[in-house]
């Protein structure tokens, strides 16, 4: 064995270790899958069973998605001949409704095979549970659906060893507010500090920071040009990306914004 001249009584203080990655937070929707069009197939799948004629285009629904917010049942609404008392029930049920349908069609395409993680997704994932780092996911999905489509698309044995899955009925507030990731970290008695989200999204983005975490984007295909300023890094997808990494530009985050070659 070496003597060392710093054994003994003198402690190094690695400052890093203040602030150490010790909880990794998923989003769903967008992130581990590409599934915004599932929304705009489910609308049509409902207004079909509505009988209306009207279909959503892709243009139609990016439209939506970009001025509209949550009003896309308001506007639903707004075709129906109901009353204004009967509005909110109608609009419980039509969200109801295009759940079930927006989850069906997913699992039916991770079933026959045409709709997968993105890339690099669960290899990330299986390597992170194989680490001391704790692996979390927060979605704005309601909760059983969010756990069917996690089970189809990652399997039952990796959605169980997951610390936590945090739901949109989980908390009052939808992302950009940051109450899910709060909550996440929370259950997972974890400090903010040490959390890491990854996000497809500007406004996921937003919740991730606002709770005081560190965010890696990986944009889905109608976020592609959402802002991403303060986020740690842009990668075009999770090929490649590996915890080794990710650690590295954790400790490398110190105050700056370091940039990958695929930005
Ligand atoms: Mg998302």
């Amino acid at each position: 064995m070496i003597d060392s001249p710093f054994s003994g009584n003198i402690v190094i203080k690695d400052s890093h270790n203040d602030m150490a990655l010790e909880l990794v937070i998923s989003d769903l929707d967008g992130t581990i899958l590409e599934t915004e069009d599932y929304h705009r197939r489910a609308y049509n799948v409902l207004f079909e069973e509505l009988g209306l004629t009207r279909r959503w285009s892709r243009e139609d629904y990016s439209a939506r998605l970009a001025t509209m917010g949550g009003g896309k049942f308001r506007e639903i609404i707004s075709w129906l001949d109901q009353s204004e008392e009967e509005q909110e029930e109608v609009s419980r049920k039509l969200y109801a409704r295009k759940t079930d349908l927006y989850v069906d069609l997913i699992v039916k395409d991770l079933r026959s095979g045409d709709l997968s993680p993105r890339p690099g997704v669960e290899r990330l994932f299986e390597e992170i549970l194989e680490s001391e780092t704790l692996l979390a996911v927060g979605s704005a999905c309601v909760k059983w659906a969010a756990e069917k489509v996690l089970e189809a698309s990652l399997g039952t044995t990796l959605v169980e060893s997951l610390a936590t899955v945090c739901a949109g009925d989980d908390v009052a507030a939808k992302k950009p507010d940051p109450a899910i990731y709060l909550l996440v970290a929370e259950r997972c008695g974890v400090k903010p500090a040490d959390c890491l989200v990854v996000e497809d999204t500007g406004h996921g983005m937003q919740a991730a920071l606002g709770a005081g975490m560190k965010c890696i984007v990986t944009p889905s295909e109608l976020a592609r040009n959402d802002s991403f300023a303060g986020a740690m890094m842009r990668f075009e997808n999770l090929e490649g990306v590996g915890l080794t990494r990710l650690r590295k530009m954790w400790m490398g985050e110190q105050g700056r914004v370091p940039r990958d070659g695929c930005l």
